[in-house]
């Protein structure tokens, strides 16, 4: 017997929690699409944040419903703003690695006031994504870590 709490055990196993096992497929779309075709894509793959890549595939934004509520609010057509306009750009996007511990993800979520965070794959010349991890995906994290319990 360890000897540890309750509290240690639990606390043991949330820090094994490592991103890799726990991402979803990520939803990506060309800088250059129009916030219209971005709104479509949201409603069509069922997601709350797009990531935006360049025609390298590389990691260039991010794109939340708000951001896409907040254009649709102008006068403009939406059909003529490419997304690039209205996404949020480096340096301020956040990422998090597949090796990453869950916790520490789940910590970015919260301190910066998201919802997702792309995986990410360092490439020479920029992020390759790889994965989405939301705010529902460590909800199902801690599920899951009770249910393996009983
Ligand atoms: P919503 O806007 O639907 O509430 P979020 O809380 O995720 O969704 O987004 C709030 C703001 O933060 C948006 O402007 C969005 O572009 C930005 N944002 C979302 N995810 C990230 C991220 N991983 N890195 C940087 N900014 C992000």
């Amino acid at each position: 017997y360890t000897g540890k709490t309750g509290f240690e055990l639990l606390s043991d196993q949330l820090k094994k929690l490592i991103v890799r096992h726990h991402h979803s497929v990520p939803v990506v779309v060309n800088d250059q699409v129009s916030v219209y075709d971005a709104i479509t894509t949201m409603f069509l793959e069922d997601v709350g944040t797009l990531f935006v890549v360049n025609d390298h595939s590389l990691l260039v934004g991010v794109l939340s419903r708000k951001d896409l509520l907040r254009a649709s609010m102008g006068n403009q057509d939406l059909s003529d703003v490419p997304v690039h306009i209205i996404m949020t750009r480096n340096p301020k996007i956040k990422v998090c690695e597949k090796d990453d511990l869950l916790l520490d993800a789940a910590n970015k979520l919260i301190e910066n006031q998201i919802d997702a965070l792309p995986v990410v794959i360092e490439r020479e010349d920029g992020l390759e994504v790889v994965g989405r991890l939301t705010k529902t995906n460590i909800t199902k994290a801690f599920v899951e870590l009770v249910k393996e319990d009983v």
